[in-house]
């Protein structure tokens, strides 16, 4: 078997959870092809952000207090795995380049990524050394991205083609390999980062180019829930889900992966499998082409402190383009939007937007829409939330709606605003906020999701 394994920021938290996930990796690689890929270490990237920013503002104190920091976190780190020699050398190259940006005054987002870098190239050589392993870069691995720092996308054919041809002959039972997350390279070799959360994505490139029989995603939760335990007590553990659902489900930032990163698992018909390295025997929640048949739905989630906007006006009905101009004023300011409705009176089209970014739809659309009367007013309900009942057994079954907003109706919530993509993998409503745990608990219960 091949598998890839991939840990997260608080699996590598420092030494000791460090050794633990190397011995989950030796234990694998006795029998299997094993790469390991690893996310800095907790907390890092973020200081990393910070020192670039401290850097070219030029605040010497922040940037020498938190390459302390970093430094601290790391060489203790590696005094415990017997890795200071791995580390140290990267630590200066650090100090040089933050000393660099301070001294030019700028920060373009291609050295941001640089400083990014570090933490992953950091906690990929600690793991190297507790492991008894290779480290690589991602670029190393082969790894291509696009220019677009910050958020590179990978070429992909190109990708899987030279990670194919670099990690296959160093692959053999008893010899593993660590890689680090989310980082790459563009064609001309300058470092570049895949985006936040960056290193499943990583771990499922590298999967794919494989043809791993699967990837682990270690973090430190079980794996996905069919609520948030938080709201819903009686919420269990699911042990299979299908792609698709894990791909709605972590739209609503269940603590599932970044639908980006499910791509090339689910276009490779990789299976992926979330576990817990604080309960490494757990079988986890695997995800895979078919999932878990028998179900109508799977999971009930919710996002919170959102606004519901509605655009209206007699000036729209009949008219092509509105929708378009809506979502481009939107667009242009980088607003996200977490759900559409339109009824067919097309007197009226709400979506829903985080609460923090209200202010700036709203300014995009006074500006954009109001003003030249392509609309006559803009309704915003604040502290909304939208609910969503996610799995692929409600395709073509009749009376799930009836169901789900008989359930909500008993609990005495009412529904704004309905949602249901032709995918009929998930159909979202918008509640008010101090009803939306109500609403989650009512679905949790009808579905028996428990
Ligand atoms: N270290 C990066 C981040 O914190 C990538 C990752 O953890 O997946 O975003
Ligand atoms: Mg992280």
């Amino acid at each position: 078997m091949t598998i890839v394994m991939k840990f997260g920021g608080t699996s590598m938290g420092d030494a000791e959870r460090i050794r633990g996930c190397a011995a989950l990796v030796r234990e694998q690689a006795r029998e299997h092809r094993v790469v390991a890929v690893v996310s800095a270490m907790a907390g890092v990237t973020d200081m990393l952000i910070e020192l670039a920013a401290a850097a070219a503002a030029g605040n010497r104190a922040a940037q020498h207090m938190l390459l302390g920091k970093l430094r601290e976190k790391h060489e203790h780190a590696a005094r415990a795995l017997s890795a200071a020699d791995r580390v140290s050398p990267l630590l200066d190259r650090l100090e040089t380049l933050a000393s660099g940006i301070a001294a030019v005054g700028e920060l373009t987002p291609r050295s941001r990524d640089h400083v990014l870098s570090f933490g992953e190239r950091l906690s990929a050589e600690l793991m190297a050394a507790a492991a008894g392993a290779r480290a690589l870069t991602g670029q190393e691995a082969g790894i291509v991205t696009d220019e677009n720092f910050g958020e590179a996308e990978p070429l992909m054919d190109l990708t899987l083609y030279q990670v194919k041809e670099t990690l296959d002959p160093l692959l053999t039972p008893g010899r593993c390999v660590v890689v680090t997350g989310f980082i790459a390279a563009t064609q001309h070799g300058v470092t570049t980062t895949l985006g936040r959360g960056g290193s499943d994505y990583t771990a499922t490139i590298l999967g794919a180019a494989l043809k791993a029989d699967e990837i682990w995603i270690w973090s430190d939760v079980d794996g996905i829930m069919s609520a948030n335990p938080k709201v819903v007590p009686q919420a269990r553990l699911l042990s299979a889900i299908s792609f698709g659902e894990a791909i709605e489900m972590g739209q609503f930032g269940a603590k599932s992966m970044h639908p980006r990163a499910l791509e090339p698992a689910a276009e490779h018909r990789i299976p992926v499998r979330m576990r817990n390295t604080f309960n490494p025997s757990g079988a986890g929640t695997l995800i895979s082409e078919s999932g878990e048949a028998g179900h109508v739905a799977r999971a009930v989630l919710s996002v919170s402190k959102a606004a519901l906007v509605t655009v209206a006006g007699a000036a729209m009905i009949g008219r092509p383009g509105t929708a378009a101009r809506i979502f481009r004023a939107l667009a242009d300011e980088n607003v996200n939007i977490l759900m559409i409705s339109q009824s067919v009176s097309e007197a009226g089209i709400s979506f829903v937007v985080a609460g923090s970014q209200l202010e700036r739809a709203r300014g995009a659309l006074q500006k954009q829409l109001l003003r030249t009367g392509d609309a006559r007013h803009i309704d915003v309900l604040e502290n909304v939330a939208v609910v969503a009942l996610v799995g692929s057994g409600m395709r073509g079954t009749p009376g799930v709606a009836a169901r789900l907003f008989g359930a909500v109706a008993r609990r005495s919530v009412n529904v704004m605003a309905i949602a249901q993509g032709s995918s009929e993998i998930s159909v979202s409503f918008v509640v008010r906020g101090e009803d939306g745990a109500e609403a989650v608990r009512g679905l949790h219960e009808e579905f028996e999701l428990g």
